[in-house]
């Protein structure tokens, strides 16, 4: 098992990427970087593992116009002359929406593509870039072999209870369930979680991914049992333009009181709520904390009380909490976010060293609390890398 693997995360506005050694299991990626900004002004970064960054004069002056295709060729021929003489064996993609079908990761075809095609009305805003990646890459390079790991394969799992909505059951045989996100992240943490909490790995664990996107999962012997996230990756958390958990009344008083159709609905539920809908001011949470504004201080303390509300709400499925673990981009940054979720649920048993959390130690719980509370960054580009291994083998 020689050559590279390339890793891809195909989102609306970034492409990111990161190129592993197939036969370095342990290793960190020789190359990651990504494409920001696409669809506006694109903006292409990447660096070595050393984390010297790496330029390109093509992808320097990238234009507002490229397509998805348009980069993504451009971004091969960039990885193909940073390969060093050594050649790529397998690409491997994020892909959102495995629907009931896909549990694990899978080499693509064109009759597997096509399953994927039927699940873009469960993902409308993730799944069509995801697949478009996929189509350009084999545009490209027909010959490369190509493997889909699902954010939905990591929670099916899920105790069935925890998937059923209130809903006729016949919605629920046809697929309407909760489906639950994140699951690359989620599978990432299960897998380093024993490093840091020995036996207590296997116990009562939420974790907490707080990105653009944010949910939470409920893990018992480091499975999913339950999760924020439903149907699609709208339900649970407040997120950066996302709304989270809505009274489902609300969307029928858009359609029949305000006259929005299903289009204008969807931007408004996926790109104009959450923190930057609440604030008015941004979907970042460094601009946030920031900010003087009230707006800015009432988005960051709905973020908080609703993240604490939904966890709280997962301690049933696993009848208690052992350890909480927090990652992704606010997750892994934000101490003030940490600590005041914390805050709201010391009555759980939950207690933070304010000193450790200030200083985004792995370990921030304090020493009289028995729940482990930790920070943990996250890599989904690994959990792919793995997956391509594990599919390369004969
Ligand atoms: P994505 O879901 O796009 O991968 P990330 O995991 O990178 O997102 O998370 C992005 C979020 O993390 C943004 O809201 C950003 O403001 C937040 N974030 C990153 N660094 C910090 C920081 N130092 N303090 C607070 N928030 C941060």
């Amino acid at each position: 098992m020689t050559g590279d693997i390339l890793t891809l995360n195909a989102g609306s506005s970034s492409l990111k990427f990161a190129i592993f050694e197939a036969e370095q299991p342990d290793a960190r990626p020789r190359i990651s970087g990504k494409i920001s900004g696409i669809g506006g002004a694109p903006v292409f970064s990447a660096k070595d593992a050393a984390g010297i960054a790496l330029t390109s004069t093509q992808l320097a002056r990238l234009s507002p116009a490229s397509s998805h295709e348009e980069l993504i060729a451009l971004l091969l021929d960039w990885v193909e002359r940073h390969l060093g003489g050594r050649s790529l064996t397998m690409v491997g993609h994020r892909v959102v929406h495995g629907g009931r079908h896909f549990s694990q990761p899978v080499r693509l075809d064109d009759n597997v593509l096509r399953q994927l095609d039927e699940l873009v009305p469960l993902a409308p805003l993730h799944q069509p870039h995801n697949l478009a990646a996929i189509r350009a890459v084999a545009k490209w390079l027909p010959d490369l072999p190509q493997i889909a790991c699902f954010d939905t394969g990591f929670h099916r799992t899920q105790d069935p209870l925890a998937t059923l909505f209130a809903l006729p059951r016949a919605l629920s045989d046809e697929g309407v369930i909760r489906y639950g996100f994140h699951g690359l992240s989620y599978d990432y943490i299960a897998s380093v979680l024993p490093d840091h909490i020995g036996a207590k790995a296997e116990g009562r664990v939420i974790v907490a991914h707080l990105g653009n996107g944010a949910s939470m999962c409920a893990m018992q012997n480091r499975r999913s049992v339950a999760t924020s996230m439903g149907f699609t990756a709208l339900d649970g958390l407040m997120m950066g333009r996302r709304c989270g958990a809505l009274d489902p009344g609300v969307v029928l008083y858009l359609l029949q009181s305000k006259g929005m159709d299903a289009t204008q609905i969807e931007a408004l539920l996926y790109q104009q709520s959450g923190l930057l809908g609440v604030s008015g001011i941004s979907n970042d949470m460094r601009v946030l904390e920031d900010s003087d504004a009230q707006s800015a201080r009432d988005a960051i303390d709905l973020y908080v009380y609703r993240a604490a509300s939904t966890l709280a709400g997962l301690v049933p499925a696993i009848g208690g909490l052992d350890a909480l673990v927090f990652t992704a981009g606010i997750g892994e940054n934000s101490a003030h976010v940490r600590r005041a979720i914390c805050d709201r649920l010391q009555w759980l048993g939950i207690g933070v060293d304010e000193a450790a959390n200030d200083a985004n130690e792995i370990r921030i719980s304090s020493a009289d609390c028995a729940i482990d509370v930790l920070v943990l960054p996250t890599d989904e580009e690994a959990v792919i890398a793995a997956a391509c291994r594990t599919l390369m083998e004969p």
